[in-house]
């Protein structure tokens, strides 16, 4: 599916403590699934779900860059990391919209562990008027966005419905409202893997890109003291 600059762009919001290949896998399988234009890299700042992260914020954000260096499809905003409010995915996407106007085809990119808790995030129904939500697997978690009886909660499973759809083509023809589950190759890492293997004295090659564990070392991050 041909993509232009006025195409579909995907979001990918994360606390990206540290950005590893699973996010980056992601989005490049987002991107080529789903006739993406673009993908847009957005590490929260202060995310309102977990704890605080363990990295700082420019740090988080200078892997983020790293990671996306090299890859034209990959941009990397920083709102949320310059605003002093906390990260909420709602106003970030108020914010996008003001910037690119009601009519392009926005995409919020989300693993199937952050999908089943989208009922616990900040005026999570209005996001269906500003976005489409792509949904992937992830090892450990229930597939993706499909109807599963006590899987998605009750409000989550009656809102979705109606809005599935498993047809990319339908989302550059809208600027928002589509729920849609994808397959990408199942890549069991998360960041607290990670954190893990670098506090415990081990490496973390090949789980990350290079120039993010060299930045990494090189600002003495996850390392036990
Ligand atoms: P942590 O282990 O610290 O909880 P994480 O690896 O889950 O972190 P986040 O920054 O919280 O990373 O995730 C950002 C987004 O990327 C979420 O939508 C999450 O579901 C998705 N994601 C992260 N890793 C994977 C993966 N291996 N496969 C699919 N989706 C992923």
């Amino acid at each position: 599916m041909p993509t232009t600059e006025a195409g579909p762009l995907g979001l990918l919001g994360g606390t990206f403590d540290p950005i590893h290949l699973g996010h980056l896998r992601l989005a490049e399988e987002a991107r080529e699934a789903l006739g993406l234009a673009r993908v847009r890299l957005i590490p929260a700042g202060q995310p309102p779900h977990r704890d605080t992260p363990l990295s700082s914020s420019a740090d988080r954000l200078a892997m983020a860059r790293l990671a996306a260096a090299g890859n034209p499809a990959l941009e990397v905003d920083d709102g949320e990391i310059r605003a002093a409010t906390r990260s909420y995915t709602v106003l970030t996407l108020e914010r996008l919209r003001a910037e690119l106007g009601p009519e392009r085809p926005l995409v919020l990119i989300l693993g199937a562990d952050a999908f089943q808790g989208l009922p616990t995030w900040h005026r999570w129904q209005e996001l269906f008027a500003l976005t489409h939500i792509a949904v992937a697997n992830r090892p450990g978690y229930a597939p993706h966005g499909r109807r599963w009886p006590g899987v998605l909660s009750p409000e989550l499973d009656e809102t979705c419905a109606g809005r599935m759809s498993t047809d990319p083509a339908r989302i550059a023809a809208a600027p928002a409202g589509l729920v849609i589950p994808f397959d990408m190759t199942p890549l069991d890492i998360s960041a607290s893997l990670v954190r893990d293997l670098l506090a415990g004295g081990h490496s973390a090659r090949y789980l990350l890109p290079d120039s993010v564990l060299d930045y990494i070392g090189l600002h003495h991050l996850y390392r036990p003291n």
